[in-house]
């Protein structure tokens, strides 16, 4: 099918004929993305049913990562790199007078994440196959991923998502592997011979539908499976109205929430999680039985792993099986319970640390409240024997408290390892977040620091970077991307350095003309690009980039005998729809953009861009053309980021504080190579806990911060009356929580750096070709590989 263009040539033209009825010359880019797609599905389904039936008869462990959320983005364009055969389509194509490019644009994104968390599930899922590693995704299949964001007026409008609109070719509905899940009802205890046992007695029951999505090797033939759990009606329950069970039941996979670092507490969220859950224990045993039979030795086979703690039910839920249906002991169940589940730790801000009141855990979940319950008992007893009379410890460490289950806690007392996401984040865990559970169980915490998947994120995003490497150092990066360390030897070399800014040249202009066409303003295609894309949160702070640009803004007007190197600001951001603080920035920043790019005596000079509607397809056309990569999370905050590692990898230097990953980059790339300012985690975390830093002080004593400040809220953005109070007041009433103020001057100091620097292009260029050659570290492969030698304890599977 994919031999060669010609045959492909041909076999696209009769399945275009076939599926739509109509010749090449009247079909649309979705009649030939829908042809095309399919014939990949087609041509992927050989690999997916022989790699299934490797893994089902070898005795090879095997793990699947549970994740509520995959950010996966399109998968056209990384299914035909993966399977080999991108330049044969693209060429064929060529020779019909089409794009791939513009076929490619009639996908929709699967963006069923919100930002890092889940585009490091996608991340994974490509890296597990492309190790050859058995490895296996659970999700959800949300009708609506996260919203579609307009701005009007420079306010964001949040629009609902309709992926599954014009179908999916690449999932596969697998109706005879349905499973049914269990909601509210009551609990019987029954009595035989002195032992107990429990049922679950009138319970509303769920269908879970598995939807198959195939998860393609690069260059090989391992093709692994996402299963996306679609919720459905059941059993009609007596005395319920048809109507209304059948609305309830749709809506558990209906809505992805779209918060990412703010913890919900509504009990759909929960029901969604003990859904995924559920229906993904069950289906794992079910096939576990069916080779094995019992489970006595099902952590020996199996490791499963929970992102963040959203499926952290499948602690209990496996305790359920386990003693409900396979009359294990307690204490067998526990050990394998254990010995199969493992958990990575996102985040240490309070406000993100999942808890669920006990009245709303206990109806929804009876039996898996009891389990808890009696988790937290025998807990809560070990800390009483260790620690005797120590009831504060008791009391901060008990999973079940003052009435809320705390999610963290049943994670770590659940399973084996618990993980950070960076070497920084790690140690805040073991140290401060969690340390009364490393002083017990030290031997579970461990550090993953995260990765990126370099296939999609340089050699599908950045084709004109990867010839160039190529070239260069050959092709041997591509598997072992810490290979890229080879082009440091070109680092000083003059026609390397021009081909490498010749790269950068064609790549800022395609998001240049993307942003014409968006946003209808022209930019410099010599300036630097300076971007922030990512959530938009208060510690992000996107506040103390705009900020800067006021300032910088304020002094070409005041001081005509400054200069700087021309620069575009550009942003990309969504806020969760509840977050009203960072909406406003959202519209500060537009406001921002509006009065600087139509102001004729700076607008040469300074330019501001937000890029509505951010996600990943947007992002592979954003890295690529990027100088100058904004990390500037207030210090302690940001457990990893990733971007960062995507910026770095496409050639941009960082400026960034010293957090999560930066700190790793910064260690890789040496301190001339990165641009780095502001307090420490230390410091910061030294005054959360001791006081003494008064942002007053700081607005009183330096005329820039006053200056920007008072423009917040004096009538200086037209048509914005009030509405940027709450920015001034949480920097001045709130005694900002983020340190903006604090970092201002460093801040400003580290961009007069990067302008200073920008201007000489060749130091520039060796800087940016050294960020290249030291980001082969931040490919997922290598993540992966470090959670299947030291958790999962899995190897290759090949065949
Ligand atoms: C990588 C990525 C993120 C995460 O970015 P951070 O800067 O690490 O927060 C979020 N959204 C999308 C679409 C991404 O590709």
């Amino acid at each position: 099918m994919f031999t060669n263009k010609e045959t492909f040539k041909r076999e696209f033209l009769n399945k275009l004929e076939m599926m739509y009825g109509k010749t090449f010359l009247e079909s649309t880019p979705r009649d030939q993305y829908n042809t095309l797609g399919n014939m990949v599905r087609e041509y992927i389904s050989s690999n997916w049913i022989s790699t299934n039936e490797t893994q089902r008869s070898s005795n090879h462990k095997q793990v699947y990562y549970l994740s509520i959320e995959f950010l996966l983005g399109r998968l056209l364009g990384s299914n035909l790199l993966n399977l080999g055969i991108l330049n044969t389509v693209e060429e064929g194509l060529n020779e019909l007078g089409i794009q791939l490019d513009d076929i490619e644009e009639s996908e929709a994104d699967a963006g069923l994440g919100n930002g890092g968390l889940g585009r490091l599930a996608a991340c994974f899922l490509d890296s597990l196959a492309s190790l050859n590693l058995p490895g296996h995704g659970c999700g959800i299949r949300y009708k609506h991923g996260l919203f579609d964001q307009k701005i009007v007026d420079g306010y964001q409008v949040e629009l609902p998502e309709q992926w599954l609109r014009h179908g999916n070719v690449w999932e596969v509905r697998k109706s005879d592997q349905a499973i049914e899940v269990g909601f509210w009802g009551e609990i019987e205890t029954v009595e035989k011979n002195g032992e107990f046992s429990f049922k679950h007695v009138e319970a509303e029951k769920i269908m879970a539908v598995p939807y198959d999505i195939p998860v393609v090797g690069f260059e090989t033939t391992t093709v692994n499976t996402l299963r996306l759990w679609n919720a459905e009606p059941s059993r009609y329950p007596t005395g319920k109205d048809v109507l209304v069970y059948k609305r309830e039941t749709e809506a558990v996979s209906e809505f992805l929430y779209p918060d990412d670092t703010h913890d919900e507490g509504k009990i759909l969220r929960l029901k969604q999680q003990y859904f995924l859950v559920s229906a993904s224990l069950q289906s794992i045993v079910r096939n576990f039985r069916a080779k094995h039979g019992r489970l006595h030795d099902l952590h020996e086979h199996i490791a499963i792993h929970v992102n963040d703690t959203h499926p952290v039910l499948a602690i209990p839920e496996l305790m359920r099986i386990l003693l409900d249906e396979e009359g294990m002991s307690w204490e067998q169940a526990w050990e394998i319970t254990r010995g199969t589940i493992s958990y990575t730790n996102h985040t240490t801000l309070s406000e993100a640390l999942e808890k669920w009141p006990v009245h709303i855990f206990q109806p929804l979940l009876p039996r898996i409240f009891m389990i808890v319950n009696e988790i937290n008992e025998r807990f809560c007893q070990e800390l009483w024997k260790q620690f005797p009379g120590d009831w504060k410890r008791i009391e901060d460490m008990a999973i079940i408290a003052h009435n809320v289950v705390k999610m963290a806690h049943l994670a770590i007392v659940g399973t084996h390892s618990t993980n950070g996401v960076a070497h920084i984040h790690s140690e805040i865990l073991k140290h401060r977040e969690m340390k009364s559970f490393y002083e017990i169980y030290p031997e579970r915490f461990n550090n993953k620091t995260n990765g990126i998947t370099h296939r999609r994120w340089l050699i599908k995003a950045n084709p004109q970077l990867t010839s160039l490497l190529n070239e260069s150092i050959g092709e041997s990066w591509i598997s072992k991307p810490r290979d890229l360390i080879n082009i440091k030897s070109f680092s000083k070399d003059a026609s390397f350095k021009y081909a490498i800014s010749e790269v950068k040249k064609i790549r800022k202009q395609i998001l240049a003309e993307r942003i014409k066409e968006q946003t209808g303003v022209t930019i410099d295609e010599s300036s630097i690009f300076d971007v922030q894309v990512k959530r938009l949160h208060a510690y992000k702070r996107q506040l103390l980039n705009v900020l800067h640009i006021m300032y910088l803004y304020n002094k070409l007007k005041e001081d005509s005998s400054y200069t700087i190197h021309p620069r575009t600001f550009i942003f990309g951001a969504k806020a969760s729809p509840g977050y009203h603080y960072a909406k406003k920035i959202i519209k500060l920043i537009n406001s921002l953009a509006d009065k600087v790019n139509n102001d004729k005596q700076t607008n040469d000079r300074l330019k501001v861009i937000f890029l509505e509607n951010y996600r990943v397809s947007l992002a592979e056309d954003i890295f690529p053309a990027a100088d100058v990569s904004e990390q500037i999370s207030t210090a302690s905050k940001e457990a990893s980021g990733t971007g960062n590692m995507k910026f770095m990898m496409n050639g941009a230097l960082t400026l960034g504080t010293l957090d999560g990953a930066n700190i790793e980059i910064l260690d890789e790339v040496g301190k001339e190579n990165i641009f780095t300012f502001g307090l420490t985690s230390e410091e910061v975390l030294h005054f959360y806990q001791y006081g003494g830093y008064h942002s007053h002080e700081y607005f009183h004593h330096d005329k820039r911060i006053r200056q920007v400040l008072e423009q917040l809220t004096s009538g200086y953005f037209p048509d914005t009356a009030d509405h940027f109070d709450a920015i001034y007041d949480s920097l001045l009433m709130e005694n900002d929580q983020y340190f903006v103020l604090r970092d201002f001057g460093s801040y400003v100091q580290a961009q007069e750096r990067v302008n200073t620097a920008y201007q000489n292009q060749d130091e520039w260029l060796e800087k940016s070709i050294l960020n290249i050659a030291h980001s082969g570290t931040f490919s997922s492969d290598r993540t992966i590989s470090e959670y299947a030698k030291d958790i999962w304890k899995i190897s290759p599977l090949k065949f």
